[in-house]
């Protein structure tokens, strides 16, 4: 499906033509130091465009992904992965925000214990996840 978003400031608007309506949450260390908590995020595959690219800034996490927020007001933007150009993009930032489903949890053995979400989801350990995208 389409969708449109926008940061908190409205500099960026984001224009993703194939957004999968699944949403993910992940719980590794570098999301919730990035967030502050989980990361709920949508697949949007490689189509995404935006609106005031010019107020992105991009933070090389990692050697294979990067991650962009606005420079005007701080919102998170996406999780980039380099060689695929695949975009995972935070579900808040799109304007219609009941068409998505709660459907995976990443990264679950690295979930601190003090909270938990009480939905029915696909749950996949550090293990699983590496196994499952590094493709061994
Ligand atoms: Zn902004
Ligand atoms: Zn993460």
């Amino acid at each position: 499906m389409k969708g449109t978003g926008s940061c908190l400031c409205g500099a960026i608007r984001i224009i993703a033509n194939n957004l999968s309506n699944k949403v993910g949450a992940c719980h590794c260390g570098m999301c919730r130091k990035w967030g502050g908590g989980p990361l709920m995020a949508v697949n949007c595959g490689t189509d995404v465009s935006f609106e005031g690219e010019g107020n992105i800034s991009v933070f090389n996490s990692s050697d294979w992904a990067e991650r962009g927020f606005c420079n005007k007001c701080g919102s998170h933007l996406f999780y980039r992965l380099k060689e695929r150009k695949q975009y995972i993009i935070p579900m808040g930032l799109f304007d219609d925000q009941e068409t998505f489903v709660f459907n995976d949890q990443l990264f679950i053995d690295k979930k601190p214990s003090f909270y938990s979400f009480a939905n029915k989801t696909n749950d996949m350990t550090e293990a699983e996840v590496l196994d499952k995208y590094a493709g061994n």
